[in-house]
């Protein structure tokens, strides 16, 4: 039986490691007798990284050639406890396949541990795959079907916007054109005034709407919507300002608070406003059941941990149950006997659309916290 020459079938790349232990050691035994070639012979002969470790202190024995090429230059690679803290942070050689990724080359590998009785100890066999090629399919998969996934929600979304849109358009034009016909008349009879402010507002509320159609229109023609710098208190101004009578008429408190000198968002502001209405309108239909003492709704701006801005709508209503948590943002998902159930599904996908993110959380005391975040606008518009 010859000497372990770790060094020897990597002729031109000796392992420098392994061949100072190279005459300590014996080469293991092997089935069928004396005439075993060298060691390192057969790791070469495996078409992985492969490499044999001393079973009690861990030092390198013999590596082969793509072992060396692949991870000779990581320091760490002498002594197995330091190669495996180096790979995945733990020195403990798993009997389990793992999966690591390399720091020193980018490469993903499987790592395999074996047994390997030899002469004068145990050794332990080191096989790295390398399974980057996998790994990247499995990657670029996920974002294919993640990306195909965020289109057909925003088809489907699409598709009914559009159909609401055509059919919505004409009556809104036509409820506009006699609310400007009915404040004429009550401009001409001199009062009396509540009637005006009421035809007012109604008026502000259908111009709204024909302006969301028409963004909506505009968006599913896939054409660029506008994203500008916009002040949130503006955005949220308006959208107050829409829902100031139903709030009044349920006796609910809305609290706006902005975190001072908020930075702009980088959005389109109709579409903003189009979430946030739908994220207030939400909470204050969740707050009808509730006691009036209780109806408090705040809605707060300001800077997250990531440096976007983060808005969030918190109400103090039924909040959500974890079955329906999970199925809050598919499209059709309603607990309303009226509801549609595409709401928060828009919402969701206008806010993906502005790279942003649209969450729940349950709030603390009771109710619910529905909030969206949005790039800001610094070095943007
Ligand atoms: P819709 O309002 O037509 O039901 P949405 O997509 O806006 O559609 O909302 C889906 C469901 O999410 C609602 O039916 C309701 O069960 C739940 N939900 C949304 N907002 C709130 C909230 N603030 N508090 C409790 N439940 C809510």
């Amino acid at each position: 039986m010859g000497e372990l020459r770790p060094g020897a079938a990597v002729a031109d790349k000796p392992a420098p490691a392994a061949a100072t232990r190279a005459s300590k050691r014996k080469t293991p035994a092997r089935a069928g007798g004396d005439a075993a070639p060298p060691f390192v012979a057969w790791l070469d002969a495996v078409p992985f990284a492969c490499a044999a470790y001393a079973h009690d202190d861990g030092a390198l024995v013999a590596a082969n050639r793509r072992f060396m090429d692949e991870f000779g230059e990581l320091p760490e690679h002498t002594q197995r406890e330091r190669l495996l803290r180096g790979l995945h942070g733990d020195g403990s050689a798993d009997p389990q396949p793992i999966e690591v990724h390399a720091p020193h080359n980018g490469r993903w590998y499987a790592l395999h541990w074996g047994a390997l009785p030899s002469d004068d100890g145990a050794l332990a066999l080191l096989t790295a795959v390398d399974i980057s090629e996998r790994i990247e399919t499995l990657d670029s998969h996920k974002t294919q079907q993640e990306k195909l996934l965020f289109t057909s929600r925003l088809m489907s979304v699409g598709e009914m916007a559009a159909t609401l849109a055509h059919e919505l358009n004409q009556p809104l034009a036509a409820i506009v054109n006699y609310l400007n016909g009915s404040l004429r008349l009550v401009d001409q009879a001199g009062g009396p005034v509540q009637v005006e402010r009421a035809l007012h507002a109604a008026r502000a509320q259908a111009e709204h709407a024909s302006a969301v159609i028409s963004r909506v229109r505009e968006f599913v023609r896939a054409r660029e919507p506008r994203r500008d710098a916009h002040e949130l208190a503006t955005i949220a101004g308006t959208v107050l300002e829409l829902l100031r009578l139903e709030a009044e008429r349920l006796q609910l408190r809305i609290d706006l608070a902005l975190a001072p000198a908020l930075p702009a968002v980088y959005a389109d502001r109709v579409m903003v406003e189009q979430v946030l209405l739908n994220l207030v309108k939400n909470a204050i239909e969740a707050m009808r059941e509730v006691p009036a003492a209780q109806r408090e709704l705040r809605v707060e701006g300001r800077v997250n941990l990531d440096g976007e801005i983060e808005v969030r709508v918190c109400d103090r209503g039924h909040g959500l149950s974890a079955q329906d948590q999970d199925q809050l943002f598919s499209p059709f998902f309603t607990t309303k006997t009226d509801g549609l159930g595409i709401g928060l599904a828009i919402c969701r996908s206008i806010i993906e659309y502005h790279e942003g993110r649209l969450f729940f959380e349950p709030r603390d005391g009771g109710g619910s916290v529905f909030g969206f975040t949005l790039p800001r606008a610094d070095g943007r518009a």
